[in-house]
């Protein structure tokens, strides 16, 4: 089945605001095995958006819009998108009693035109829209599907979530499951070229990578007539996944995030962590802790931003400083050791390095960073060479700096597993 996905407002063609909507719509749209071959974006301008939606209807099954579903007069997408199947609207008593409701919870004052909000096209679904006041909608027509959404994101995620992705799923023939396997250290070109057999036979299920920063997921969807047998086509792919990518593959659930992993596999283990940081200031340090539970783990984050700082907090020498410089792999190391005098945590990090515009020279380029981890007293540093603007540079060194953390830390049980730790 063909989706077409059409977010409407001059905002987004303005570039005033991000289309994240279409985003994660595409996303999604992938996930349950829909293919998506065009995306349109289109102004607050009836005429333009009529044509836009009769383009969709002539190449799709199902049209997802989003936006302009609000009381103003430049909200058209509902007026348009019934006209150009035919239908009038009437009032539905239901959306105008839950709009009165969302408007009395909040002590605010209804203005005339929120009415327009309750107005929906003949013959529709309405979906509850919990979260703000323009109901969604849902129109059929000679097969085709034209699903209406709200633009604010807090309001289309959960009403797809809850509503639109159980409507789209009885359109298609059976279920769909998938799974991700989520990789990290390896970039994603390689990622890609280490399964570009599986890639080009895919069929059923299918693959797909998704490029995050400093990872790459890989989602393995089936469609079978059960959950079961579809759960059984996905399990001998990730499986063979798991071969080729190993210890690489951080997880295989959806929920479970890079900072998270490292967090239960610190939990596991009964360490401690403690950060020290100097151009992601504390970036790494908030990523750990917005992961719950790890109040067990934390000791210490450090943000040693000036040479004083270093010196000061961590004892590092002041000639060490000026013999390798602030960002290089020695400083790097002296961060992370630091950080295991003062705090005693098991595991320490350090990260020094350049994010640029600025700062940057010949032999120290910007996006030049070195990440240091210490496990009981074993240190490995890693040089990265990252691209991009500063807070790219920035993100991708506290990603890079959690799959180091997660390598080390497997390294190191791993040869006192098996006998080979060096001193
Ligand atoms: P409202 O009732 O708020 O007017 P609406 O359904 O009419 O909702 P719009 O007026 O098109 O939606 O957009 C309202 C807001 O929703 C925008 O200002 C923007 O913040 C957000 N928004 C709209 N479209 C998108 C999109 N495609 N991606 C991300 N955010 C969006
Ligand atoms: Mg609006």
């Amino acid at each position: 089945m063909v989706v077409e996905i059409i977010s409407v407002g001059t905002e987004i063609l303005l570039g005033n605001i991000v289309n994240t909507n279409a985003a994660y719509l595409a996303e999604k749209c992938a996930g349950l095995g829909l293919s998506c071959y065009y995306q349109d974006v289109v102004g607050d301008n009836g005429e333009r958006l009529m044509q836009v939606i009769r383009t969709a209807l002539s190449r799709a099954d199902v049209l997802l819009l989003s936006g302009g579903l609000g009381p103003t007069q430049d909200d058209l997408t509902k007026e348009t998108a019934a006209a150009a199947i035919g239908r009038g609207l009437y009032l539905h008593e239901q959306s105008k009693q839950a709009i009165a409701e969302f408007f009395r919870q909040r002590g605010m004052e209804i203005t005339d035109n929120n009415w327009k909000q309750a107005m929906v096209p003949e013959g529709c679904i309405v979906l509850e829209n919990p979260n703000g006041t323009a109901p969604g909608i849902i129109m059929e027509d000679n097969g085709r599907h034209l699903i209406l959404m709200p633009g604010p994101p807090n309001e289309l995620v959960p009403m797809f979530e809850n509503a639109v992705i159980p409507y789209l799923n009885t359109l298609q023939p059976g279920i769909i499951y998938s799974q991700t396997v989520k990789i990290c250290g390896i970039g994603e070109s390689k990622v890609e070229h280490m399964i570009e057999d599986l890639i080009n036979t895919q069929s059923n299920p299918t693959i797909a990578t998704y490029a995050k920063t400093g990872e790459v997921h890989l989602r393995v969807t089936a469609r079978a007539d059960e959950e079961k047998e579809a759960k059984k086509l996905v399990k001998p792919f990730v499986k063979e996944l798991k071969t080729r990518f190993g210890n690489h593959i951080y997880t295989t659930q959806e929920e479970v995030t890079l900072e998270k992993a490292v967090v239960d596999l610190l939990l596991a283990n009964h360490l401690t962590v403690s950060t020290v940081e100097s151009c992601t200031g504390g970036m790494l340090a908030a990523r750990l802790i917005n992961v719950s539970g790890v109040s067990e783990v934390f000791k210490t984050g450090y943000i040693t931003y000036s040479n004083k700082s270093k010196r000061k907090l961590l004892g590092i020498k002041k000639a060490s400083l000026e013999k390798h410089g602030a960002v290089s792999a020695e400083i790097a190391k002296q961060m992370a050791k630091g950080a295991s005098v003062f705090t005693k945590a098991d595991v320490t990090v350090g990260i020094t390095g350049i994010a640029g515009p600025e700062g940057g020279s010949e032999e120290k380029p910007v996006g030049l960073v070195y990440i240091a981890c210490s496990v009981c007293g074993r240190v490995n540093v890693k040089e990265c060479h990252f691209s991009g603007s500063r807070m790219k540079i920035r993100e991708s060194s506290v990603s890079s700096a959690l799959s180091l953390m997660r390598e080390s830390i497997l390294a190191y049980y791993s040869e006192v597993t098996f006998g080979a730790k060096k001193s």
